[in-house]
């Protein structure tokens, strides 16, 4: 099977879709300045990647990217704020260091990790790697929305124990 030639004009115009498609993505995480950047919740200067995070930009690109120094500053905005749930919310894998979205993580919340404004909140691509992390076989990791919405958080204890 010989690939067949595409015209000149048909491939420089998939390229300048391309590139376009490129320059007006407004999904993926934002660059952050480290130790440049402030938290769009504290206003600290985001210094530890390990523990930023990031609401993506709107689509229309009206509202800008917010970025935060700890998720528990990400998970305060939303309480306060009014955030369009189709706008992505990133979180880093403290494992890789890597951007992952904030729906498909495991977060844990640990006592030991002093994160930059001490939610104690980190967050893994892994959810064994998450669990290892809670050192507590008796906790599960949770989900970021598990986090921002608790299910029966407040469920008073007297409804439980009527005779
Ligand atoms: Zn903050």
């Amino acid at each position: 099977m010989t690939p067949r030639l595409m015209p000149h004009a048909a491939l420089t115009a998939i390229i300048a879709l391309a590139l376009g498609a490129c320059k007006t993505n407004s999904s993926g995480p934002p660059n952050i300045l480290y130790g440049q950047d402030v938290c769009a919740d504290c206003g600290m200067i985001i210094s530890d990647e390990h523990f930023a995070a990031a609401i993506a930009e709107t689509d229309d690109g009206a509202g800008p990217a917010l970025i935060f120094d700890d998720i528990g500053c990400m998970l305060a905005y939303q309480k306060e704020h009014e955030v369009n749930p189709k706008r992505q919310r990133y979180v880093h894998d403290y494992a890789s260091g890597a951007w992952i979205n904030a729906e498909s993580a495991f977060l844990i919340k640990s006592d030991s990790i002093a994160t930059p404004m001490a939610s104690g909140l980190i967050a893994f691509r892994q959810r064994a790697l998450a669990q290892v992390a809670l050192r507590d076989a008796a906790q599960h990791p949770q989900t970021y929305s598990e986090l921002l919405t608790p299910p029966d958080a407040e469920r008073p204890a007297s409804t439980s124990s009527k005779r």
